[in-house]
């Protein structure tokens, strides 16, 4: 019989199964799609430029991802950021430096009263057990109402709203002030969030993020289209029943986004606050935008390729484009609600819309344009992560961490230290690890 089941061939199933199998236990990968890697997805362009559909970045906090990918020596390179970056308003441009954007002074202000006034509160998170919350308000509101109460000027309020929107995956209406903090305390303050150089987006995997899937895959043991349905979890053992016959464990880890565990079913049923969290933590809507050019013109320009609009399509672009820059690469996300609004298009018509949107923006036609809506990707259903509305982290926060031996939870959203991230997924997978081992 088998030690444990994992299921779910993301980067944290991936890696609670060399974790365990490094301890001498027999361990399994179920993975329902026909690929490995569930939200780091690695592609091509018929030249062979690899293009990130999913996560591509990691930063210098990431000890655990970079640990690996130095021993692994899977390349990485800087995120290019020279140069001026464009804050797009209507149908005018305005260069600017640093990570604020240019805005009139008052508005200025205002923001940097309402971020300095999120990052005091965020420090209240306590990391090891969020859902004990000192004020029961701050789970109660959303942030856009937090927003509303503490930003006075119309142009502090749209810019805290697209750059925030921009780091959650989801609208402010959408997301809990609890949640925002609890965010922004995992990553260790806002600054590693949305900073470039020196923050979660500072270095790219150079030849794709699948370079840290394939090297994972290589010392596990894993199942690619074996879809979960059911589990059976009495006594001291597992029963997990796929489309490919039923394999037993002593215990089962689930390496799946929350949303992604509603459609399996459970035999008992798991206790209401488990059999909740699916409903309860949705997934945000992104989507993910990369342009290939012949070359990085922007640059020659005196432009970064980093802009932030407040009204187009695309909410935030990176340059993203080799170290050499042999080629041009923008990357671009379609975040919240305007991603949602493309959600009833046809992905031709949506790659048509970024297309221009890009044309816009940088002033040519891009030689190759993809976009990937994770809202249609069943098995994730989204990103870049689950997120919790008001009332989330006090009511369902326990469920989403603590255990039920013998079923054992890991996945980007079940992590301390840099939930949603790459980091997260490896942090969630080795505490997941450590419980199931010390029991
Ligand atoms: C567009 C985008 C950009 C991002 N950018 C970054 C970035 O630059 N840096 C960063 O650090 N992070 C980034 N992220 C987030 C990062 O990709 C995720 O945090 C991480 O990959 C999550 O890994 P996971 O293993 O927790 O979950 P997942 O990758 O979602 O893995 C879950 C797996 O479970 C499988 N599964 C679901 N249901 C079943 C079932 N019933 N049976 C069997 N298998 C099942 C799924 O197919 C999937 O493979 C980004 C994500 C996206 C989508």
């Amino acid at each position: 019989m088998l030690e444990v089941i994992i299921i779910g061939g993301g980067v944290s199933g991936l890696y609670a199964a060399y974790r365990l199998q490094a301890q001498g236990l027999k361990v399994l990968v179920l993975e329902a799609n026909n690929r490995l890697g569930g939200r780091l997805w690695t592609i091509h362009t018929p030249e062979g430029h690899p293009i990130d559909l999913g996560g591509q970045w990691v930063g210098p906090q990431h000890t655990r991802t970079l640990t690996w990918i130095e021993k692994e020596k899977i390349p990485l390179h800087p995120t290019y950021t020279k140069g001026d970056n464009l804050l797009i308003k209507g149908n005018k441009r305005y260069r600017y430096s640093g990570t604020i954007p240019r805005l009139a002074w008052a508005a200025l202000v205002d923001l940097g009263w309402g971020l300095a006034r999120l990052k005091r509160l965020a420090r209240q998170v306590r990391l090891e057990a969020p859902w004990e919350i000192p004020n029961p308000h701050w789970d109660a509101l959303t942030l856009r109402a937090w927003m509303q109460a503490n930003l006075r000027t119309a142009e502090a309020r749209e810019t805290f709203a697209v750059g925030l929107a921009t780091v959650l995956g989801c609208e402010p209406e959408e997301v809990s002030l609890w949640h925002t903090l609890v965010y922004i305390r995992s990553a260790g303050g806002l600054e590693p969030l949305i900073e470039t150089e020196g923050g979660a987006q500072a270095l790219k995997f150079s030849e794709g993020a699948g370079k840290l899937i394939e090297s994972l895959a290589q010392k596990t043991s894993w199942k690619t289209e074996t879809q979960v349905h059911t589990l059976r979890w009495r006594g001291g053992h597992v029963e997990v029943e796929t489309n490919r016959g039923t394999f037993t464990a002593r215990a089962a880890l689930l390496a799946l986004p929350p949303a992604a565990m509603g459609s399996l079913r459970f035999e008992p049923p798991l206790p209401p606050p488990y059999q909740q969290l699916s409903q309860r933590m949705p997934m945000g809507s992104v989507t993910k935008v990369v342009a290939i050019y012949d070359r990085p013109f922007w640059r020659e320009e005196g432009l970064s390729g980093h802009t932030l609009s407040l009204t187009g399509a695309l909410r935030i672009t990176f340059d993203t484009s080799p170290p050499d820059g042999a080629y041009g690469q923008i990357t671009g996300f379609g975040v919240g609600r305007l991603a949602r609004a493309l959600l009833h298009a046809s992905p031709e018509h949506r790659q048509a819309h970024y297309a221009e949107a890009l044309r816009q923006l940088f002033g040519r036609p891009a030689r190759w344009v993809y976009q990937k809506t994770w809202a249609e990707e069943p098995l994730v259903g989204g990103c870049y992560a689950g997120y919790f509305g008001p009332g989330g982290w006090s009511l369902f926060g326990q469920a989403l961490r603590q255990p039920l031996p013998p079923l054992y939870w890991c996945g980007t959203e079940r992590a301390a230290t840099w939930m949603g991230y790459i980091e997260g997924a490896l942090a969630a997978a080795e505490r997941a690890v450590a419980q199931l081992t010390a029991s």
